[in-house]
C-alpha cells in the first residue's frame, strides 16, 4: 500500500535555482515527487534535476516531448542518464512508440506519461487543431487508449476525466492530474479544479499541485494540510 504523500507531485515552478533548492530542502521526505519542466530550461534544467535528486526527491520531468520519432527516441535515450522517475511526452502514438524505444535503448527505468489533450484547451482550440469532430471527452479517451497501446505507462488528464479513464484503462496505469486545489483555495488561472480527495477518488494515481504550496507562507504546512484529507485513501 502506498503512503498518502506518494500521491502528491509538487510543481517547483520557481524562477531561480536558489528558490528551487530551498523548496527541495523544505519538502525533503514530505512529498511523492517534485515536478521539473520547461519553465526551468532558461536557468538550468539539469541543475534543477541534480538539486532535487541531491535532496532525495523522486523527479517528474515534464518536458511534453513532441517531434519526429527519430528525434524523440534519441532525446529519451539521452534522458536515461538522468535520475528521473516519470517523463511526459505528447500522446500521439508515433511519439509514444519512439519514447518507448528510446527508453529501452538507454535502459531507463522511468515511466512514460502521455499528454492526451492539453487540459488548458477547450472545444474551440481543439476545433482549430482540426482533429476529427467529436466531443473533447471522447477524443481524450481515444488518445489515451492509443497512447497506452503504443507503450505509455499512463496519461496526464484533468480530474474531470480521471474517472472515465480509470474505467477504460484499468487499475495498473498511472493517471496524473493537475488542476487540483485544496478546498477553499485560490483557483489562480485554473478553470476546472478538483480537491485532492476528489481527484484521487475519481481514479488519479497522482495529483500535481504548484502554487497552493510554493506560494504559501509556509509551504511545508501547506503540504501537510493538503495531504490530511487523503489519509486512509489507498488508490
Ligand atoms: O496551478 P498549479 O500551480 O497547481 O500548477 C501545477 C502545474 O501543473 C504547473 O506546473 C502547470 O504547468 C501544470 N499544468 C496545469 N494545468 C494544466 C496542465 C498542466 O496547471 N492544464
Amino acid at each position: 500500500m502506498r503512503d498518502t504523500k506518494d500521491h502528491l507531485i509538487v510543481a517547483l515552478d520557481v524562477p531561480s535555482l536558489d528558490e528551487l533548492r530551498q523548496l527541495c530542502r523544505l519538502l525533503q521526505g514530505e512529498v511523492g515527487m517534485v515536478k521539473i519542466g520547461l519553465g526551468h530550461l532558461g536557468y538550468g534544467l539539469h541543475e534543477a534535476v541534480d538539486i532535487a535528486h541531491q535532496y532525495g526527491h523522486k523527479i517528474f520531468l515534464d518536458l511534453k516531448l513532441f517531434d519526429i520519432g527519430a528525434t524523440v527516441s534519441r532525446s529519451v535515450e539521452g534522458l536515461c542518464q538522468l535520475p528521473i522517475d516519470m517523463l511526459t511526452v505528447h500522446g500521439d502514438p508515433h511519439v509514444v512508440r519512439a519514447a518507448f524505444e528510446g527508453r529501452a535503448r538507454g535502459q531507463g527505468k522511468f515511466s512514460i506519461l502521455a499528454v492526451t489533450i492539453l487540459t488548458s484547451l477547450d472545444a474551440v482550440d481543439i476545433d482549430a487543431c482540426q482533429f476529427a469532430p467529436m466531443p473533447v471527452e471522447l477524443l481524450v479517451e481515444k488518445r489515451a487508449q492509443l497512447a497506452v497501446q503504443a507503450g505509455a505507462d499512463g496519461v496526464i488528464a484533468s480530474p474531470a476525466e480521471a474517472k472515465r479513464l480509470r474505467e477504460l484503462l484499468g487499475p495498473s496505469f498511472y493517471i496524473v492530474t493537475p488542476g487540483v486545489r485544496p478546498y477553499g483555495a485560490d483557483q489562480n488561472d485554473q478553470k476546472r479544479v478538483a480537491t485532492p480527495r476528489d481527484a484521487i477518488q475519481a481514479g488519479a494515481s497522482h495529483i500535481v499541485v504548484g502554487r497552493p504550496i510554493i506560494h504559501a507562507n509556509d509551504p511545508l504546512e501547506a503540504t501537510r494540510d493538503l495531504l490530511l484529507p487523503l489519509a486512509g485513501m489507498t488508490a
